[in-house]
């Protein structure tokens, strides 16, 4: 198939990219968002390209989840960030669009990770993503941030291959500390819902405070 007849999906990513560059989530250049278009293949946002007004030649392809991508017909190079979607698309047959942003509550709750993850208020908005109870815990991986992009993913790979070892239910969805959210769902619809629902559930954290309580106010003793 060929690009010029992703217009669809290319269309989506760039409603979808300027939303979250006006909820402040994709500030500037920051975040990538990308979608599978084939078993091997996926569009992606090319890398520094404004967030808030994309066009059609600022989604790159990239074919082969397992070798980084070369350039693109359009002289664009795709995120500087592609191999954590690789990383997704290549381990998780259900994840069919990843969205990754740079919001403020997302990197205020990676502050708070104990032992590599954050655990989640029993808030009924987290069924959104799969959870049938709330209130057993859940908690949110959080990786270390590192400049070489390419270590987050293996790190990511890593944390894939434990789940399946201990045969764990985890989260469509994970941070990086001091960076950003990424959440991923079957199509563009499910990975819009989730990313939503996720920063309601940070922005509530951020409100309650590291301890998960409100502050008293003044006054009150
Ligand atoms: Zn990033």
């Amino acid at each position: 198939m060929s690009i010029s007849q992703w217009t669809a999906e290319k269309d989506e990513l760039i409603r979808v990219s300027s939303h979250f560059y006006h909820k402040g989530w994709m500030v500037g250049t920051s975040g990538n968002l990308s979608v599978r278009v084939a078993p091997d293949t996926f569009l992606i946002t090319a890398s520094g390209r404004p967030k808030g007004m994309l066009g059609d030649e600022d989604l790159v392809s990239v074919k082969g989840l397992y070798e980084l991508p070369g350039p693109s017909g359009n002289g664009r190079k795709p995120s500087a960030e592609v191999s954590i979607h690789q990383a997704i698309y290549s381990e998780l047959r259900e994840a069919n669009a990843v969205f990754h942003i740079h919001s403020v509550e997302s990197n205020i709750v990676s502050e708070w990770a104990s032992d590599h993850s954050v655990l989640l208020p029993p808030l009924e908005m987290i069924k959104g993503l799969g959870v049938k109870d709330p209130s057993l815990g859940y908690r949110i991986d959080v990786l270390e941030n590192h400049l070489d992009v390419s270590r987050i993913a293996l790190d990511l790979k890593r944390l894939f291959a434990q789940d399946q070892v201990f045969n764990e239910f985890h989260l469509p969805a994970f941070l990086i500390r001091h960076h950003g959210l990424t959440v991923w769902g079957n199509d563009v619809l499910e990975a819009f819902h989730r990313i939503e629902l996720l920063e309601y559930v940070f922005r509530f954290m951020v409100a309650m405070g590291p301890s998960g309580s409100t502050p008293p106010m003044a006054g009150f003793h």
